[in-house]
């Protein structure tokens, strides 16, 4: 279907303020990388985000979600066809010792939302700059906690554009992993299952959190977090610093020299670079240390066009 023909349709769906077209996705994804998007959609009702992937799924529309992109590398030619971005949908529910949350919303909010209710378990996830459909959909973790241990369900819309409610446990969730893509789902809402708890001691488990992350990773810079998964037995940070690699440069990239997991865009890097300095360090880390670091970040889109 012509561009005029997808728009034409997407109208039909949504009004004109929640689609845009050649929308730069650098404006949406934490490291501040990534070409174009052909058309990026914001729904704000379940509805439409049903109609978009039926008429995606019917037409052959290539449909990419994302959440807060910062799990995410967009390539610098962007993305064809249609963006779905759940970012208005964002409602935080606490029911009883159940907090309920659109798959937009913050999971940082998310953890916000169980303190002020007083609920225990999602302290881990006081520091993730995630949207809770993206940590979900990567079985997010930190300090030792990990979606897997609090998410109940969540609805989805699955790719014939259905709702349907998954228990967490038919969603595969191991480290970084679930199979949310394989079933070609879109979460659109979570249910935790939390414990009632005590508000000073949760603010002080999330305090010390805070604490942790602000010293130890270089949060003043766009990165995309730990760029590689732990690989079995080893620390990837430390493998990176113990091959001499922190503070080298590809462009605008640079292997943080605070944390040496992360890469950050210190200088407006295109994604060609820092997928670049990614491949340097695997390179390197595997010649010295006999290791392959596995990347926990996604790479998503097309190269630029020669
Ligand atoms: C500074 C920093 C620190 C970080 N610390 C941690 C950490 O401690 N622990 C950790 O686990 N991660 C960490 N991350 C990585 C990242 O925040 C998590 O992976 C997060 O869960 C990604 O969520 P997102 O909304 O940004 O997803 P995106 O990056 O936008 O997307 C990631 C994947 O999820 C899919 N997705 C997103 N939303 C949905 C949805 N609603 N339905 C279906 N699929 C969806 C996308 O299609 C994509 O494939 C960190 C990142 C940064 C930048």
């Amino acid at each position: 279907m012509m561009k005029t023909g997808i728009y034409n349709r997407l109208l039909d769906i949504l009004d004109e303020k929640h689609i845009a077209c050649d929308e730069y996705l650098r404006k949406h994804t934490y490291t501040k990388l990534g070409g174009k998007a052909d058309f990026f959609v914001t729904p704000d009702q379940y509805e439409q985000v049903q109609e978009v992937v039926r008429l995606c799924h019917d037409e052959n529309i290539p449909l990419t979600l994302i959440g807060n992109g910062s799990n995410l590398i967009v390539r610098d030619g962007g993305i064809r066809g249609v963006v779905l971005s759940l970012a208005n949908l964002n409602k935080i529910t606490a029911t009883g010792t159940k907090i309920i949350a659109q798959s937009g919303a913050s999971i940082i909010d998310t953890s916000r939302k169980a303190l002020e209710a007083h609920l225990t378990g999602l302290e881990f996830a006081c520091g993730i700059p995630g949207t809770v459909g993206g940590a979900v959909f990567m079985n997010a973790g930190a300090y030792g906690g990990e979606m897997k241990d609090v998410l109940e369900s969540c609805l989805v819309v699955d790719k014939h554009g259905e709702i349907v409610k998954r228990d967490a446990k038919d969603l595969d969730l191991s480290y970084r992993h679930s199979n949310i893509a394989e079933n070609g789902d879109f979460v659109l809402e979570a249910t935790f299952q939390l414990k009632e708890g005590n508000y000073e001691e949760i603010k002080a488990v999330m305090d010390d959190l805070t604490f942790k992350r602000e010293s130890k990773q270089p949060l003043e810079y766009p990165s995309c977090g730990s760029v590689f998964k732990r690989p079995p037995g080893y620390f990837a940070g430390k493998l990176i610093q113990d091959s001499g690699l922190q503070g080298t440069r590809i462009g605008g990239a640079e292997v943080s020299k605070k944390h040496a997991g992360f890469i950050v865009n210190i200088n407006n890097a295109t994604a060609t670079e820092y997928i670049s300095l990614i491949e340097h360090v695997q390179k390197t880390v595997k010649e010295k240390f006999g290791v392959s670091l596995e990347r926990e970040v996604r790479i998503i889109g097309e190269d630029l066009k020669k």
